[in-house]
């Protein structure tokens, strides 16, 4: 058995303040020469200040310092347990009486702790309820008011109509195109741009979406070159894309 073992039950009473001056002073010699006793006073200090900053209060501490000492008392050996360390038995004893009431205290501590968060818990659902009702009854009283004056308002503008811009250079099949105010496509939809050549199927010219303001922008999509475009069409797809249109085109191009 190492030196310090001896002092264990006491870390625990000296960590909560509550050794006698005697074994106080004993203890606080030992801790100068044992960084082992140190570091679990250290470790009991932090598990006591954990639970006494959740708690906030003296009430209680006090109560629960009483039923420490009450435990204590009711062990009958400890006294003489003090005047006999070197039995290690009787030391485990001790220790069990001293590991017991932590826990009692703790307990205490956190059950408190508990009452009180449900106390907050309680108090913030009231307050959130009042607040429901007088914003209610302002509602009310607003809206049956025989003063009350309504005015229904409405836009001011139209939304400006969808533009498109498709600029194409038929020998090297290099096409840009802009677009603006676009609308948002349906969910899981796109648009998709369409070359219409002059004989022969519509030629798939890129998907776009428009950004926030509408507009979107296409750059130089893959194309074949040499193809004579008759137009170019908008037609909204699945968000994969279509290799023919699914659908009417919602925008036809014209020279220009
Ligand atoms: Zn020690």
């Amino acid at each position: 058995m190492s030196v310090h073992e001896q002092f264990a039950d006491d870390l625990a009473l000296y960590a909560l303040g509550l050794l006698g001056a005697e074994e106080r002073q004993a203890i606080e010699k030992h801790l100068q020469e044992c960084p082992h006793c140190l570091q679990e006073l250290a470790r009991l200090r932090q598990a006591a200040s954990t639970l006494a900053l959740s708690v906030r209060g003296t009430e209680p501490p006090a109560r629960s310092r009483e039923r420490l000492m009450a435990a204590i008392a009711k062990e009958p050996h400890r006294t003489q347990v003090r005047s006999i360390r070197q039995r290690p038995w009787l030391i485990a004893l001790e220790w069990t009486a001293a590991a017991a009431a932590v826990v009692i205290v703790f307990s205490l501590l956190q059950e408190r702790a508990n009452l009180r968060q449900r106390i907050v818990s309680l108090e913030a659902n009231a307050a959130a309820q009042q607040r429901q009702l007088t914003e209610a009854k302002d509602l009310m009283v607003t809206l049956t008011s025989a003063d009350a004056e309504r005015f229904t308002l409405l836009g001011s503008k139209t939304p400006l109509p969808p533009q498109g811009k498709a600029i194409y250079v038929r020998a090297s099949g290099t096409l840009v195109f802009l677009a603006s105010n676009m609308p948002t496509p349906p969910p899981q939809k796109t648009y998709e741009l369409w070359l219409i050549p002059t004989s022969g199927a519509p030629i798939p010219a890129g998907l776009f979406k428009p950004r926030p303001d509408g507009t979107a922008t296409i750059v130089r999509p893959p194309l074949p070159p040499g193809v004579e475009a008759k137009t170019f069409a908008i037609t909204i797809e699945p968000e994969a894309g279509s290799s023919a249109p699914t659908s009417a085109p919602i925008m036809v191009g014209f020279p220009g």
